[in-house]
Parts: structure tokens; sequence; C-alpha cells
């Protein structure tokens, strides 16, 4: 039996691992490249023939784990795409936005090729899928719950268990043979959540594995203490009312936006924040939370008293939702107010028309709430670059920009640990994924001192045998 990393080796984006045990084919997760030569990477040949692919195993909805599941589909997959329901919906609004992104993009490459007669540019930027392409993706899909041992076929058996990421995130346990005929377990943890989170509940334990694939993201890295974090934004957000400046919030539309809300609608409940105007300007984001109402089961103990005690914690006075283009440019004027909007990592959506309008006044908070990819425009924020460019022009950045770790979606180097550490010393190897390069090394060095178990760390489109 073997296992190929075809995506998320050696870097955070992609996610894609290929098993094969000479009767079963399957992939866990089949994501889009992001950051640095992402728009190359998406465009490769899978090192595997989607037709010949059984099942597909997904972990959540992030564009980084679903963004390639059309193209699979297009190139000959038509097997069966495991997920549990909020997974399901959340990744049609994602594939969709994605396939409308690309569609808008192309449109503008084939102006510009016209403009300079340059024919090339339109074969070069084809969008990979369309709308239709998206849809023929969802129609694969097969709902699963937490918890439920499901036996697919003789020989292979899986179990989704809640990985505490976002809403209907799963690890996967699943149990199948070798060619040998040995049973062997492999246990993907997906993106694990940070305990504690809001909205949705810790990641669950699993007690056994022979083999793991581990993710890595902040590997190297305690996260901030969540009260602090929660004082720091709120500081902002007060000092930001007495100046008069805007807050500028670049959020993912899924998970980092809702338990933002939930933060804010905590604030003004109790009264530590007042008259201030919240506006969520990501049409994807609005609707992500509409999906969010949806599945109240799958919130934690604390995001179900609340709703029980009739207080709906994705509203509260003074919170708005711009739908419009023209609702989005009216908030230019606007002055003292908070924004939060897409994209998470800035490289694309409102975000970018806001941070051009308000980067350069010193009035300006930019609060970064998520993890920023190399070679991204919140990365250039973070790491604090005097000038970024925006739409082709130069813009002077002399707002504040904080950088608020404990909002993570992702657990940090102790929770990753602690979550390994539940399966004692059955593993055989942790495959160490998920991380940027020297994190994920480091991480793997830090799991055989500390939890005396192998680790390795796979390069892009490596193969192991799983004895
Ligand atoms: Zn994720």
């Amino acid at each position: 039996m073997k296992i190929k990393f075809c995506g998320a080796a050696r870097t955070v984006t992609g996610s894609c691992y290929l098993i094969d045990n000479g009767e079963t084919k399957f992939v866990v997760d089949c994501g889009a490249f992001q950051g640095i030569d992402s728009y190359e990477k998406n465009r490769e040949p899978f090192p595997f023939d989607p037709s010949t692919i059984d099942y597909i195993f997904l972990t959540h909805a992030h564009y980084d784990h679903c963004g390639r599941l059309p193209i699979l589909i297009k190139q000959g997959f038509h097997g069966r795409i495991i997920s549990t329901q909020p997974t399901r919906d959340l990744t049609k609004l994602v594939l969709l936005d994605s396939a409308k992104l690309q569609q808008e993009d192309f449109e503008r490459w084939e102006v510009r090729a016209k403009e300079s007669d340059n024919p090339e540019l339109i074969e070069r930027n084809r969008p990979l899928y369309s709308e239709s392409d998206v849809e023929a993706t969802m129609d694969l899909f097969e709902i699963y719950p937490y918890g439920n041992s499901v036996k697919l076929k003789e020989g292979l058996e899986f179990r989704m268990r809640d990985a505490g990421h976002i809403l209907g995130s799963a690890m996967f346990e699943l149990w199948l043979k070798t060619e040998a005929g040995r049973d062997r377990k492999i246990v993907f943890s997906g993106d694990l959540g940070q305990p504690g989170a809001r909205i949705i509940r810790d990641p669950d334990f699993v007690r056994e594995a022979d083999y793991v694939v581990c993710e890595s993201t902040y590997g190297n890295r305690l996260h901030k203490n969540k009260d602090e974090t929660l004082l720091e934004l709120l500081s902002v957000l007060k000092q930001a009312k007495e100046s008069g400046g805007n807050v500028l919030i670049p959020s993912f539309a899924i998970e980092r936006t809702q338990e933002l809300l939930y933060e804010l609608n905590l604030f003004i409940e109790n009264k530590l924040l007042e008259n201030v105007d919240v506006y969520l300007d990501s049409p994807m984001a609005s609707k992500a939370t509409e999906i969010f109402k949806m599945y109240p089961n799958f919130y934690d103990e604390d995001a179900r008293r609340l709703l029980e005690k009739g207080d709906d914690p994705f509203q509260f006075p003074g919170f708005h939702i711009t739908e419009s283009v023209e609702d989005s440019k009216r908030l230019i004027d606007k002055h003292g107010i908070v924004i939060i909007a897409g994209s998470g990592m800035c490289t694309g959506g409102r975000i970018l028309h806001h941070l051009k309008n308000n980067l350069e006044n010193p009035k300006t908070n930019v609060v970064i709430v998520g993890y920023q990819v190399e070679g991204t425009l919140g990365r250039r924020l973070v790491e604090g670059e005097p000038v970024v460019e925006i739409f082709g022009d130069k813009i002077e950045v002399n707002a504040h920009v904080h950088t608020l770790g404990g909002f993570s979606a992702h657990g940090d180097q102790r929770d990753l640990r602690y979550w390994l550490r539940g399966f004692g010393r059955s593993p055989k190897m942790v495959f160490i994924t998920h991380g940027d390069k020297e994190i994920a090394i480091g991480f793997a060095n830090n799991v055989k001192t500390e939890l005396d178990l192998s680790a390795k760390v796979p390069e892009m489109n490596e193969e192991f045998e799983l004895k």
C-alpha cells in the first residue's frame, strides 16, 4: 500500500494525498494552491489519473482543501466524495465563488489579449472550471455524520470525527488492507482546530493508528492567549471609535467571520462596546453565515446556550450587511466604522478597495486575524512593508497593523502535540504536512524528541510504502 503526497507537502496549501492499496485508490482532499506560483501549480496535471480514483474523502470546505475538486471531475473522476453536511454546503459556496472569480478574471484577460493582440493570453488564462462543473461536482457528494464507522466495501472502512477547525470539519480514520492482507489504520488530521474556539466544538482525539498524517501550520509557535487577543481587539475598536478612524478586518468568509461576529455580539450585548457600526462587506461571508445558522447541532455548548437564550450570535445593534457593489462603495465616505471583508489574505475581494482607500490614513487600523501565506498582500502588511501595491498603484502604509494571533482556526504547537499524544506509541510513522518547510521540519523534530515517535516531512509528490 502506498501513500503519495500530491499537495500540502512542505507548504500549507494544495492539500491532496493519494492512497493506493492495489484494490482501491482514493484521495484525501483536493485543494487548490495559494500564494507564490499558485497559478501555475493549479494548472499542472495531477500525478495520478483522476478516472481511476474511487473515493475522495473531504476534510473541510476551505479552498486549499477543496479548490481543485471540479478539475478532478472534469478529468474523469466519477466516484464518491465523502464529507459532512456543512462541508458539502460550504464547499459549494467556495467553489461557486472560485468559478465566478476565475470567469471575471478571464474576461479581463480577454480584453487585454485583444488590446495587445496576443491571443496566447486567452489560452493561458482560461478558467479551470465553470459553475456547471461545480454543479456536477456537487452531485457526487455523499453525506455522513461524525462518529459512525462506515464500511464502503470489503477492506475499506472510515469514520469521521470533529476536527474543530471550521463548521463541519472532519478528521478521517481509515481502516484498510495492504496487498499482503494486513489490516492497517491511517488517520488524517485534516486541519486541527484550536481547543476553546467559539461556535464549533473542540477537536476529537483518536487513540490508535498505524500511520498518521498530521498538519503543522503553527507547528513552530504558541498562540497568544485568547483573552489577551480579545482585549486587544476591544482596545483597537475603542481607540478607533475615539479617533474616528476606520477599522479594517480582512477576514476569511468561513468561520473567522462568524467567530468575529460572535465576539462582537458578546462585546455589544455585554455593553463593553457601544454605538459601533460594523459592516460585513462580503457577500460570500454573508452566505456562509446563513449556512452556519442552518446547523446549530454542529455548535459547541456555549453557542447553543446563547441560541436557547434567544440571542442570535450573528446579529447585534449596529450590524449591517452590504450586498451590492454600490453599497460597498458608499462605505468610502464613512468614518469610525468597522469593515469586515474578504479575502482573508487580501489577495482579492472588496477588502482591496478599502485598503486602497484607508491605508494612507494614520488613523486607520488594520486588524489581521488569520494566517497570511507568503507572497500575499496580507503577509506584506504583517511584515510592515512601508509601501504596497494595490490595483497597480503604490500605496503608503501609514495605518496601524495589528496581528491578533489568538484567533487562529488552527491549533498551535502545544495543541498539535497534545492531539498526537492521544495515539500513545501506536503510530509507526507520523507524516508531517500542511506547514511551511522550516516549520514542518521543526515540528517533526519536536515530535521525535518530545513524543518519541517516528516522523517524516514528505516532499511534494514523494511516495511511501505503508507496510
Ligand atoms: Zn482549513
